[in-house]
């Protein structure tokens, strides 16, 4: 990893076209003008942000065994969120501009345009007039109830984590674990962001994926390194360049008051060096307030072996859909093949949201109904799409843009000898196979190693 990354053609404007343009993502409410900084996901970035979490779930569950699943609901007593800290805490500075209306985030002003001058940051204008910063909590509010005025305030959850916590007793009756174990959960949470922006980089509604890893307090410290390294080679093995992923520490005056350490995976987006994912040593801060609020002991206790203690929690906290956007600039590339610019999604084969497309050649002569045999037979091993519509330059070119890394093609030659065109996305390859022998072929090349050619180019 390093602070040097080599030129990209990805911009932010090019993503959000390409996300647009192929059916990845959408402004929401877009016929009625949107609603601020909220997206729909279409077909392919609904395939490829599963991919992220089966991904993410796989890393955490099948690959260890020290780990539980939960799903928490997004309201939870308000009880919850008073113990956590998030009623009286969690908040960002926000000041106003008398003169333009805006509000900005305090800490991120430097990053925020003026509303009158946008070549100014905010307050740089001649005519800017910010307030002094004061807090502003980041928590929706709803009300719980049948009749609105005499309904409970409730909120919908700002982090998955605090479900965790609260389970902690639950999950500790049935799984059979003892420290160090986690539990993991992925799911929508909502922050009323002051200055969201950036696409799908910080949003109102979003996804999080985090496991809160609960040791005994002495291992805490080991556990921390753990994790980072951890979390870091995820995204590695999912292909993200070393160049664009970096750890960074954070300075004593950043940490959250009950945190000792705290690391964050940043990512070089097209807006620069950012968070993807936060490692927080949270000690034992969340189960002490909960236990102290709730009444409930939530510590471990082995009476074998007369053990009895609050365990500190190790954890990694990373959201779904900035995860996803990280793939999706690492992946953007644009070169010239004969003569024309190809766009291409240069995704993790893992996560292509579809694995090879089928393609005739022509629309006679017994391909279409050839190819759709050959569709059927693949379909039934991975995620795999039938086209014939349209010159076939056109329909690699859509697959290469939603990042197929395989396309097979049915022409006369498939008719007389039963082989097929295997088209490879990055290499552009293609090779003749039997088309009995495709389905075998096209499930080793998926398991083979992958790394970025965007890397071999800039090395090169
Ligand atoms: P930031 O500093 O960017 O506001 P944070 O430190 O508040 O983020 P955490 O509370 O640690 O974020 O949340 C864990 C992860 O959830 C983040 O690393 C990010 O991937 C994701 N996340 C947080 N806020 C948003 C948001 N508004 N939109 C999209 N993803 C988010």
């Amino acid at each position: 990893m390093s602070d040097q990354a080599p030129a990209d053609a990805v911009t932010m404007d090019k993503l959000v076209a390409l996300c647009k343009r192929r059916g990845f993502v959408f402004p929401a409410s877009e016929i009625y003008g949107g609603i601020g900084s909220t997206y729909d996901y279409g077909h392919y970035g609904v395939l490829l942000k599963q991919n992220v979490r089966d991904a993410w779930w796989q890393s955490m569950l099948r690959e260890r065994d020290d780990i539980v699943a939960l799903d928490s609901a997004i309201i939870q007593n308000p009880k919850v969120w008073e113990a956590s800290g998030h009623l009286a805490g969690f908040t960002d500075p926000m000041v106003d501009c008398r003169t333009c209306k805006l509000r900005f985030r305090a800490d991120h002003i430097d990053q925020c345009a003026c509303g009158r001058k946008p070549s100014k940051t905010a307050g740089e204008g001649p005519d800017c007039d910010l307030t002094e910063a004061r807090d502003f909590n980041l928590m929706f509010e709803t009300t719980m109830g049948a009749v609105k005025e005499d309904g409970a305030t409730v909120y919908l959850r700002p982090e998955t984590a605090q479900g965790i916590f609260v389970n902690f007793k639950n999950v500790l009756q049935f799984a059979r674990k003892r420290p160090p174990f986690g539990i993991a959960q992925t799911g929508k949470s909502f922050r009323n962001e002051i200055t969201p922006g950036n696409f799908i980089f910080r949003t109102r509604e979003f996804e999080q994926m985090e496991m809160e890893f609960f040791v005994p307090p002495a291992e805490a410290d080991e556990w921390f390194e753990h994790w980072c390294t951890t979390r870091t080679d995820w995204y590695l093995k999912l292909g993200i360049r070393p160049s664009h992923l970096r750890l960074r520490v954070h300075e004593a005056s950043e940490l959250s008051h009950y945190s000792s350490a705290t690391s964050d995976i940043e990512y070089l987006f097209p807006i620069g060096w950012s968070e993807l994912e936060g490692i927080a040593n949270r000690g034992d801060f969340d189960l002490s307030a909960h236990a102290e609020a709730s009444g409930e002991r939530l510590e471990w206790h082995d009476p074998q072996r007369d053990e009895r203690y609050v365990p500190h929690v190790i954890e990694p906290a990373a959201g779904a859909d900035r995860a996803m956007l990280a793939f999706l600039a690492d992946a953007y590339d644009e070169e010239e093949v004969e003569g024309e610019i190809r766009t291409v999604l240069r995704l993790h084969p893992r996560l292509a949201p579809v694995k090879v497309a089928v393609l005739p050649l022509m629309r006679k002569d017994g391909q279409p109904e050839r190819a759709r045999e050959v569709f059927e037979d693949l379909r039934q091993r991975v995620n795999a799409e039938y086209d014939e519509g349209g010159s076939i330059g056109k329909r690699y070119r859509r697959q290469d843009e939603i990042g197929t890394p395989f396309a097979v093609t049915i022409d006369h030659q498939t008719m007389e000898d039963g082989t097929v065109t295997l088209r490879e996305r990055d290499s552009l390859a293609q090779d003749r196979i039997a088309a009995d022998q495709l389905a075998d072929e096209i499930d080793s090349r998926l398991r083979r190693e992958w790394h970025s050619p965007k890397l071999d180019a800039a090395t090169g």
